[in-house]
Parts: structure tokens; C-alpha cells; sequence
């Protein structure tokens, strides 16, 4: 008799193409060249190729996108994740959103969710940790006290951050990583770092029926 997981999913370079959706955009609006290396690149090299003069008028920039009119109709899920998700809830196994992105654009995530994963996801299926906030009386759990007090079996995430806190905290942790130099190396022990969808999809069945 298969087991039923409880998985707890990042949201952004996770479950959509938020690295080529933003940079792509940046490309068209700006004028830039950006690839996708130059994501989570807080180095000197990366503010020229950005045209902008430091992280924070990144970080702008980069809410300015998400906010954008055109972004929604440009953001899509990683290739096989609809499909892969889609028959883990046939299967009975439950799914949680669990992002860093701050409350104030809720309605937007959700919206994305609906668009690119319909019916998958529940608004008590999504959990905002808020981590971006400068504010430290706004920011209100990390990833691991959501996987924790949501008694997730299973965690997926494309930060090393998360991905590392969650698996210390003794919960099953794949590292998601479509060759993002972000990633790079320094996965803790117990990490599982897999490249594709095909292969997280193959491992959860693995898991569900050991
Ligand atoms: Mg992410």
C-alpha cells in the first residue's frame, strides 16, 4: 500500500520559470543580456550586466517585473511540473505552496498557481513566509517552521537556504536545481539534488512506495 506524502513545494524557479520569465522581460524592456547566471548575483559583473547600480535597484527591478501587466501572461511552469503534480493529487498524496514572496502580492500568487497549475493548489494550501521584508516584525516563520508545523514528509527547493534549514530539520529535501549557478555545491548531507521534474516524479514514487 503506496504512503501518502506530504509535500511542501517552493514556489519560484520551482515550480515557474520565474528566472527566464523576469530576465527575459528585463532583455525586451531595457535592453539588457541577462541570463539566467546573472540571478541571485549580487557581484559587481552583475549590476553592469543589469544596468543598475546595486542588489536593492535589483530587487526593484525584479518586483517591478513581477508586478508588470504582461508578467502573467508570460510566466509558465517548469517543463513536466503540471503534469507531475497533477498526478500526485490523483494519487492522494497533498501539496503545499511554501514561498518566500511577501503577502502584499498574495493575489497575484495565487492567480499564478490557478493559471499554470489549475486546481492544485487551495488559498489554505498557501503559505507566505514573507522573507523579504526589511521589516523583522513582518517576517513570520521560515520554510522549516512551515514544513514542521505542517508535518510535511517531503520538501522541494531550488535555495540552498531553505533546502539545507528544512533537511537539518530532519525532513526529506530535493534540491531542485536545472543547472542554476545559485545552487552550486554545499548541499548538507541528506539533500537530494535532482535536475528535472521527470526525475523529482520518479523519486516520489520511490518514496510513496518504499
Ligand atoms: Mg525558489
Amino acid at each position: 500500500m503506496p504512503q501518502k506524502l506530504r509535500i511542501g513545494l517552493d514556489i519560484d524557479d520551482t515550480l515557474l520559470n520565474s528566472v527566464d520569465t523576469v530576465t527575459g522581460m528585463n532583455n525586451e524592456l531595457y535592453g539588457t543580456t541577462l541570463t539566467r547566471d546573472d540571478w541571485f548575483n549580487v557581484t559587481p559583473e552583475a549590476f553592469v550586466h543589469w544596468q543598475l547600480k546595486d542588489g536593492p535597484a535589483i530587487s526593484d527591478r525584479v518586483h517591478e517585473l513581477i508586478m508588470h501587466k504582461d508578467y502573467m501572461s508570460r510566466v509558465a511552469a517548469i517543463k513536466d511540473a503540471k503534469e507531475v503534480l497533477e498526478r500526485l493529487v490523483v494519487e492522494g498524496h497533498e501539496l503545499f505552496a511554501v514561498t518566500s514572496r511577501p503577502d502584499y502580492i498574495r493575489g497575484q500568487t495565487v492567480q499564478e498557481l490557478e493559471l499554470c497549475f489549475p486546481r492544485v493548489f487551495k488559498d489554505e494550501t498557501l503559505f507566505m513566509i514573507n522573507a523579504f521584508s526589511a521589516d523583522p516584525a513582518v517576517a513570520r516563520a521560515t520554510k522549516y517552521d512551515v514544513a514542521h508545523q505542517l508535518e510535511l514528509t517531503h520538501f522541494i527547493d531550488d535555495l540552498l537556504l531553505h533546502a539545507n534549514a528544512v533537511s537539518d530539520g530532519g525532513i526529506k529535501t530535493i534540491l531542485f536545481s536545472d543547472n542554476y549557478l545559485w545552487n552550486q555545491g554545499a548541499e548538507h548531507e541528506g539533500v537530494v539534488r535532482l535536475g528535472s521534474w521527470k526525475d523529482i516524479g520518479a523519486y516520489l514514487d520511490g518514496e510513496a512506495n518504499r
